[in-house]
């Protein structure tokens, strides 16, 4: 059952409830935390630019008793068997799954995200939280070695409070690849979301407590990334840290963490290429194409935001392109006729429109003109797709934009397209589009990222794993055994048997 609220927009009951309460605690030790100061920000529903509600805005010394509280539950929570600790999981994959269309609405309203998205991102958690459940039972804890004149084995154990820091772009999947395998393993976390989309974390260690994880195992910490997220990243006694975030504060992070010997993890941005050769059936590639650098208003990581195009398919693919851009609905996230939202606020709005007048002040030809995009009813940070072309030197084609803008480029053969592939710092993921399985592997294994996709953009089966080289990462990645592998510690026993 739905109900009326702001701008006519039809909340669920528990949805409502949840927002009503307007001032939302941080959750640490199972207990609702209110920053002593009295600080507090504002967050912002991106497609009407509306109040949703206040966050704590946590300090230092705030966050540092969340870490002591995490690793005060660490003993407890390693020592349970396996068993114990998967149905507990288990328990919250359920409960998440259950309570679906009501974590994925407020992440709809605070990220701006198409709700339709946004389900598919709570079932994402869900998904992952299960698969590392799984795979934790098929870890061996001991693994004897085989050495000549000594007993020897390895023994894995967690290594206690593990810390995670987070973007907005996709709160609750994120949380899912982050803190799964830290659960599975025995850790207990300290999450720290995006000040822009900080509700989704907030509900889930709500519903954690509910539903009997014990208190300390999963914290949710809010505020300022300079100040909170900064505290984290220094705190001596997380035992792993995790990032994903821009390449700018990913570095700060990594030193914070490297000055206190603590293992990180960086999850960077990218500018990934897709690279479109001459055998491909040109509607249905442009078509994916379109819909990668739509989806989420083209805030994601891994996107193909350079497309690369065989000369002679380039003007027709371009057309195709332009004519499917042009048709996409770009609306309120709740409205189901809106094919594309608004960006998270209206700096990042700022930043899509200033890099399309660098790009052009710096020579790209402009093919679709972008800017910003009038939603009746809504002032929200819209903006409409984009289209540059040029050379792979300008601005707009080496940095990340991160809204929906994607940068041509023609190429003649195959060597000149992985020279273009990989003319960037980044090191994500790409794309190669193309009939012939033989080049398509031999591209995919050319281009210089943590991943290569062959037809198709966008993809994370579980198990394989996802992470960037370069200026997009660093330290593992996510969603495979090494994951989880990572949030065990060796210790290596020795017995000379002379
Ligand atoms: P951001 O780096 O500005 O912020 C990320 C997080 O870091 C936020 O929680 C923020 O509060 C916190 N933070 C900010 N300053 C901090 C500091 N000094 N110390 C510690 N923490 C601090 O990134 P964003 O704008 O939220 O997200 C966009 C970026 O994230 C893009 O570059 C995108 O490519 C990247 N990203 C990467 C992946 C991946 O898997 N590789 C996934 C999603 C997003």
């Amino acid at each position: 059952m739905t109900t009326t609220f702001k701008n006519d927009l039809q909340l669920l009951p528990e949805v409502k409830t949840f927002l009503s309460r307007d001032v939302l605690p941080a959750i640490v030790g199972g207990r609702e935390v209110m920053a002593a100061s009295g600080a507090t920000l504002a967050t912002i529903d991106p497609g009407s630019g509306q109040k949703l509600a206040e966050i704590q805005d946590l300090d230092a010394s705030e966050i540092d008793r969340a870490v002591d509280v995490a690793n005060a539950a660490f003993p407890a929570w390693a020592k349970l068997s396996l068993e114990e600790r998967s149905k507990i999981l288990l328990r919250l994959a359920d409960a998440v799954e259950k309570h679906k269309p009501i974590i994925a609405q407020i992440e709809a309203l605070d990220a701006g995200k198409i709700e339709a998205q946004a389900q598919g991102d709570v079932q994402n958690f869900v998904d992952t939280l299960r698969y590392f459940v799984k795979l934790s039972g098929q870890v061996k804890q001991r693994t004897k070695l085989e050495v000549e004149g000594h007993e020897a084995w390895t023994y894995k154990q967690p290594w206690g409070a593990c810390a995670f820091i987070f973007p907005w772009n996709f709160p609750m999947l994120l949380i899912g690849w982050g803190i799964s395998p830290a659960l599975a393993a025995g850790n207990t976390v300290v999450i720290k979301p995006a000040e822009d989309t900080s509700l989704s974390a907030i509900y889930l260690a709500e519903l954690a407590k509910e539903i009997g994880v014990p208190d300390g195992v999963i914290n949710v910490v809010t505020g300022r990334g300079a100040t909170a997220g900064a505290a984290l990243a220094n705190n001596a006694n997380i035992k792993r840290m995790s990032f994903t975030g821009s390449p700018e504060v990913g570095r700060l992070v990594g030193e914070a963490c490297g000055r206190n010997l603590v293992p990180v993890k960086l999850e960077l941005g990218g500018k990934g290429a897709a690279v479109v050769f001459n055998d491909v059936d040109v509607k249905a590639t442009a078509e994916a194409l379109v819909g990668a650098i739509t989806f989420h208003s083209g805030q994601v990581c891994c996107d193909a935001t350079r497309w690369l195009v065989q000369s002679d398919i380039y003007d027709e693919f371009v057309a195709y392109c332009v004519e499917r851009l042009k048709q996409i609905r770009v609306g309120h996230p709740l409205d189901p006729d809106s094919q594309m939202g608004p960006v998270v606020n209206p700096k990042q709005r700022q930043r899509v429109l200033g890099y399309l007048e660098k790009g052009k002040a710096d020579g790209a030809e402009c093919v679709l003109e972008g800017g910003p995009a009038q939603v009746d009813g809504f002032t929200g940070n819209y903006v409409k797709p984009a289209l540059l072309a040029g050379s792979l030197d300008n601005v707009a084609a080496r940095e990340e934009i991160f809204g929906p803008v994607a940068y041509l480029a023609r190429f003649k053969d195959e060597a000149e397209a992985i020279e273009m592939a990989n003319n960037t710092d980044y090191g994500l993921a790409n794309s190669v589009w193309t009939e012939d399985p033989i080049r398509a592997a031999r591209m995919a294994e050319s281009m210089t990222a943590g991943n290569s996709w062959i037809n198709a953009h966008n993809v994370f089966p579980q198990g394989v794993p996802y992470g960037g080289v370069n200026k997009s990462g660093l330290g593992g990645g996510v969603l495979s055994i090494e994951t989880l592998l990572d949030y065990y510690r060796n210790t290596s026993i020795v017995r000379p048997l002379k």
